[in-house]
This record gives C-alpha cells, structure tokens and sequence, in this order.
C-alpha cells in the first residue's frame, strides 16, 4: 500500500496554514536545526472549517522524494544524508503514541498522514502530534481504495472533509496530499491542487502493513538511501527506527 516509507516511519515534509494558538509548543521530538518554515501566502478563511489555501500548479506526477519536494517547494535544500519518514493511517490509539515516544526518544521528526475519520474519537492524539512538532498530511477521510476512480467531486469531498476535521482538531491546515495506496490519477492530482496541496508519495515501503516480521521491515528501512522518502502504516502497528547512516529530516 505505501511505496515510500510512511506510517511506522515515514513522515515526509509538511507546511501548511496554523491557526494562532494562545500556546505555542517548543518540539520536543526535534534537536536537529530547523529549516524555516515555508512561506505560504495568507490563507482566507471560509466560514466553517479549515482555511483555503492558494490553488497550486496541478504536478503531473505526485511527490516521491525530498529533492522532488523541494522542487515543488521552494526552499533551502535538504542535508544530503536526509530520508523523510511517514507514518500513515492514524492516528491510532495504541501505535501512534508508542510511535510518538520513540521519535521523542530519538530526535527523529517525521510526517503522520492522518485519514479524518481516525483523527475523530483520537483527537488528543491528533493535538500529541502536532504538540511534539511533527508535520501532519490529509490522507482522505475515509481512505477510500481506488481513490484515483472515483469522480472529482468525491475526491475533493475526501479532502475537504478531511481537512476540515484536521484543522479543527489541530489548528493545523495540511499542505500535503497523499493519496490512499499512492492511487492517482489527473482527477487526483487536480483536486489537491485546487486544495492548495502537494501531492506526496514515497519511494520505499518497508510493505509493514504485511507484517513480514521486524527483522525484515528493520532491514528495509535501513536499505533506504538519501534522499528517499518511507511510508510505514501506524495500523500495521510498527515503529520507526533510526538508521544511523542516514539522519531523518522534516522540511518545513
Ligand atoms: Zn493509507
């Protein structure tokens, strides 16, 4: 289902619109610099649920890798070392706080693609994560199969709803769009960028969700080089490791 590295350790890049908070919380999964958050224009804010973002450039191909990301988004290049880590399908209310310490643990910011109807009934957890300074992405609301079949207007209601929920949850809008499965298609595409969203992918899945063991999910990640992009699956009910060849990164 993930192509990339996602859920158990994925978590690529995330800017989007914030809502002000009375609090801001300092990251506490994060000790590696920083880079500057990504300008992004000032959103309009519609009168029920999360802020219109600018209507981006429709890609013709999602995101796969940190050097596509920053082609798609402007910004100070990444460390050559850097991998992005995802973790999909949360927030999970077993895994996602377990996943959450370990990334504490180790410094280790990552990406949460959260589907909308998982952020409802764990929103604290939703709040966790975004409190420890990780990035979240819209991963649909329902995570539909065969997304990339589905007629526009289901495709946008999938984004919406589920940017709605996040953004009410969080006080984060996600500026990032993963399709469930990598499924895409121009439809796909098209209603992400009307969403003001990049579409992202991955380029190693440690296939988790299959449950092929630790071992063998421990070996793909760290298979992965620089540059690469994993999706892991919180419902697979994995953890993200460290490799200690290649420092995860967060773009911001
Ligand atoms: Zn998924």
């Amino acid at each position: 289902m993930l192509r990339m590295i996602p859920a158990g350790v994925g978590a690529m890049l995330l800017s989007g619109s914030r809502a002000p908070a009375a609090e801001e919380h300092q990251p506490r999964a994060v000790a590696t610099p920083r880079i500057p958050p990504t300008p992004s224009p000032k959103p309009s804010h519609r009168r029920h649920g999360a802020p219109d973002q600018q209507h981006r450039p429709r890609l013709s191909r999602p995101v796969f890798t940190l050097r596509e990301y920053r082609r798609a988004v402007p910004g100070p290049a990444f460390p050559g070392d850097a991998v992005a880590l995802t973790i999909d399908d949360g927030p999970h209310p077993l895994w996602t706080p377990k996943i959450l310490r370990l990334l504490a643990r180790h410094h280790v910011p990552a990406t949460f693609c959260m589907i909308g109807n998982q952020v409802l009934g764990h929103e604290a957890i939703a709040r966790d994560v975004v409190r420890d300074g990780h990035q979240v992405a819209n991963h649909t609301w329902s995570h539909p199969t065969h997304l990339a079949r589905k007629p526009g207007t289901k495709v946008s209601k999938e984004i919406e709803r589920a940017q709605d929920k996040i953004y009410s949850t969080t006080g984060h809008a996600p500026a990032l769009f993963r399709s469930p499965g990598g499924d895409w298609s121009s439809t796909v595409l098209g209603a992400a960028a009307t969403a003001g969203m990049v579409p992202l992918d991955w380029s190693d899945d440690p296939r988790d969700w299959s449950r092929p063991g630790t071992e063998a999910i421990r070996r793909r990640l760290l298979a992965a080089g620089p540059d690469r992009s994993c999706c892991a699956t919180t419902a697979a009910g994995t953890a993200p490791r460290r490799t200690r060849r290649s420092r995860p990164w967060c773009p911001r």
